[in-house]
């Protein structure tokens, strides 16, 4: 019974051996499996390690830039191959067991480098990011540029570990930039020296055919040196452009700061942009703050160079709505204040992708659009600079199509605190004070004879304000009507007339009663050295200049009107203040030149020609572009008419003078000498460029630019 039992026993306890067996078994697969991928894992490891390492040898072996690791000790940990040709005496398994870096790059940099360098690393280390920076090592009579940056480098807990250096050789590029900086300075210095070098004779050339054209008598030379002067005038005018941007750009321009009048300053800025907008359907507006100190501290030609400027561009861009001058004003302290200036059109505007480039030399935008606008593409450039030489930055914004706005902001210095108040109204006063007449002569009666009615308008509007009776005549025959019919205290007689000229119509009033006692002053456009003798000779008491100055007319009324019933101004000076004065007084021609760079018709010359009264000189543009008639020169041209060619050139040499298109004006002197000659080959050679001229001149004011 008991075996039995132990039978089964036994039996039981095989079958759960052999269980235990297969599950041993089975673990033991599963061990093994688990082994086999573990070695294979650790295979892919050790080649995935090898590999990695072998690519971190090859980057410190081939890399051409010194790579250098740190600890956060500042010990090397390791370095590229390129480090130990620059420190022979180091090995690598030296640099691997740690080295200060201070002893490594000792003597490949210098010390005082080295030093700057140390700080660098603590400031890195300490976590602030350091700028790659550039410095220059010379050893043995070698120089080399580095380039050095620093970064920091953190372990895998987020502590530092040290820290990655890097020196790249930068040496052929900073050489490439040194002589390309080098080159650009040259040739900014080449363009200063010569745009001078070149104005100074240019300056000459045009001083000597003035006295030639003054002097000679024979005609053909009379003529080529009144070619000589346009063209060098011209040049002259392009040379003051490029020599201004030359000069900026070698850094030759000064400021000169000096105390300006504020009301004057931007008086002469509105007047030039009034004129410049002409009939355009553009207002111009003012924003003026009232609080602006009357008298500031800064280079006033400089700062109206860069208003009218960029005015100008505003009209030239704007076909409709308005253009604003805005003048904001924020106070400091006593002595100084922030001014700026916003300047917004409601023009064609700038596309996005010309906004950055506006600014750079010679650069013209959307010139499809705008190629019938003229212009170098110097403005801006000249204008941003010289905003940056004055302490200010002009920027800008545009939405195309809309409307573009220029700002820039300034600290100014302060001369006179009292607030300039309502500038408008001091504009007023300004304008007025500085053409108000030096006296009155009421009762007193004056005849103005010429066949140009542009140039009677201007000699009534300069008359009128001394309250005297003008009367106006057309020709010598009407002259003569007005004359037999009233009494003159003096008579203004154009020379060159159609039908009967000046002289006829002189003697001729001298034959009438009465005529014989009364003041005859002959109006010429050829005032040479010695008209005054050739005049008196003729029968004239005294002769002017065309156009007519207001000063030269001023003289001759006070000569000439009987003393009894000149009746001085009381409180008029007998000239305008200096801060007062019209600009034209106080800049030099250079400047002129600078200001207004446009060929074409120079504003400042119309201006004084038209007593400095913006509405009036408006008007005369306006006469200028509806009288052109371009179909009867063309006529008297191909009927040879020299006779009648002359005169009408005549008048365009004398309209033109008088709105300042002075260039037109000089060409249409010299025809009306060779037509004079009958020089034909002359006139044929540049009849159509005069017309052209004319034309462009004509088309320049009717679009206002
Ligand atoms: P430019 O003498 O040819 O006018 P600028 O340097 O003054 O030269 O201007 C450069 C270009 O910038 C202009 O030709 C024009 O394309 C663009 N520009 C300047 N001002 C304006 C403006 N107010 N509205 C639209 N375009 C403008």
């Amino acid at each position: 019974m008991d075996t039995d039992i132990d039978a089964k026993q036994l039996k039981l306890e095989n079958k759960k051996l052999s269980r235990e067996v297969k599950r041993l078994k089975k673990d033991n697969e599963i061990l093994r499996v688990a082994n086999d991928q573990t070695i294979h894992t650790q295979a892919y490891i050790q080649r995935d390690m090898t590999q990695q390492i072998f690519y971190n040898n090859q980057l410190l072996r081939t890399s051409p830039y010194i790579l250098i690791l740190t600890d956060d000790q500042l010990q090397t940990v390791m370095v590229s191959d390129v480090f130990l040709t620059y420190k022979q005496d180091y090995d690598k398994d030296q640099i691997r067991r740690g080295v200060p870096v201070k002893d490594a790059l000792s003597g490949v940099i210098g010390e005082s480098d080295l030093n700057i360098f140390l700080e660098k690393c603590e400031i890195a280390l300490s976590g602030k990011a350091i700028e790659p920076y550039l410095i220059r090592s010379i050893s043995e009579g070698n120089k080399t540029d580095w380039q050095i940056s620093i970064r920091r480098m953190m372990d895998s807990n987020e502590k530092v570990a040290g820290l990655n250096i890097m020196f790249v050789d930068m040496t052929d590029m900073v050489d490439a930039m040194e002589q390309a900086r080098a080159a650009d300075q040259a040739k900014s210095n080449f363009l200063a020296n010569m745009s001078h070098e070149i104005r100074t004779p240019m300056n000459a050339i045009s001083g000597m055919s003035e006295f030639i054209l003054r002097d000679s008598r024979d005609e053909n030379a009379r003529k080529y040196a009144s070619s000589i002067k346009s063209a060098s005038n011209s040049l002259l005018s392009i040379i003051n452009d490029i020599l201004d941007f030359s000069k900026i750009e070698s850094g030759k321009m000064e400021v000169i700061w000096e105390p300006f009048d504020v009301t004057s300053m931007l008086n002469d800025v509105v007047t030039m942009t009034k004129i410049r907008l002409g009939d355009k359907p553009v207002e111009l507006r003012l924003d003026i703050d009232p609080r602006i100190p009357s008298s500031l501290i800064g280079d006033e030609i400089r700062a109206k160079q860069v208003l009218i400027n960029i005015l100008g561009n505003a009209v030239k861009f704007t076909k409709k709505g308005y253009v604003l001058l805005k003048v904001a004003y924020e106070g400091i302290d006593d002595e100084r204040c922030v001014v700026r200036i916003d300047i917004k059109d409601t023009g064609i505007g700038i596309k996005e992708e010309d906004l950055s480039h506006i600014f750079s030399s010679f650069t013209q935008v959307d010139t499809k659009r705008n190629r019938t606008v003229e212009g170098t593409g110097l403005g801006l450039a000249i204008s941003r600079r010289l905003v940056e030489l004055m302490g200010g930055h002009l920027t800008v914004s545009s939405v195309y199509g809309e409307g573009t706005t220029f700002s820039y902001s300034r600290l100014a210095r302060i001369h006179d605190r009292t607030p300039v108040g309502n500038i408008e109204e001091r504009m007023q006063e300004v304008r007025s004070e500085a053409y108000r007449a030096g006296f009155t002569a009421r009762g007193t009666s004056v005849l103005v004879v010429d066949d140009n009615d542009m140039n009677l308008e201007v000699a009534s509007g300069m008359l009128s304000p001394y309250g005297i009776d003008v009367t106006l005549a057309a020709s010598g025959t009407d002259a003569m009507v007005s004359f037999s019919q009233k009494r003159f205290d003096i008579v203004f007689m154009d020379h060159m007339m159609p039908v009967m000229d000046g002289v006829e119509a002189m003697q001729k009033i001298r034959m009438m009663p009465g005529g014989d006692g009364t003041v005859i002053i002959a109006l010429t456009a050829n005032a040479l050295n010695g008209a005054e003798a050739e005049y008196k000779a003729l029968g004239f008491q005294d002769f002017l200049a065309k156009p007519i100055e207001a000063p030269d007319m001023e003289r001759i009324l006070r000569t000439y009107l009987p003393g009894n019933l000149i009746k001085e101004a009381a409180g008029v000076m007998a000239s305008a203040p200096s801060s007062l004065k019209p600009s034209y007084d106080k800049v030099s021609k250079d400047d002129k030149e600078g200001l207004d760079p446009k060929a074409l018709i120079d504003s400042e010359t119309g201006l004084k020609y038209c007593m400095g009264n913006s509405d009036f000189y408006k008007k005369m543009l306006d006469k200028f572009v509806s009288d052109a008639d371009f179909d009867m020169l063309e006529r008297l041209y191909s009927d040879r008419n020299w006779d009648e060619y002359r005169i009408a050139v005549h008048t365009v040499k004398s309209k033109s003078l008088t709105i300042g298109a002075v260039s037109l004006s000089e060409n249409a002197k010299a025809m009306e000498a060779a037509a004079k000659e009958g020089d034909s080959e002359y006139i044929d050679a540049n009849h159509a460029s005069l017309i052209s001229q004319y034309r462009q001149v004509t088309e320049y004011i009717r679009d206002a630019g």
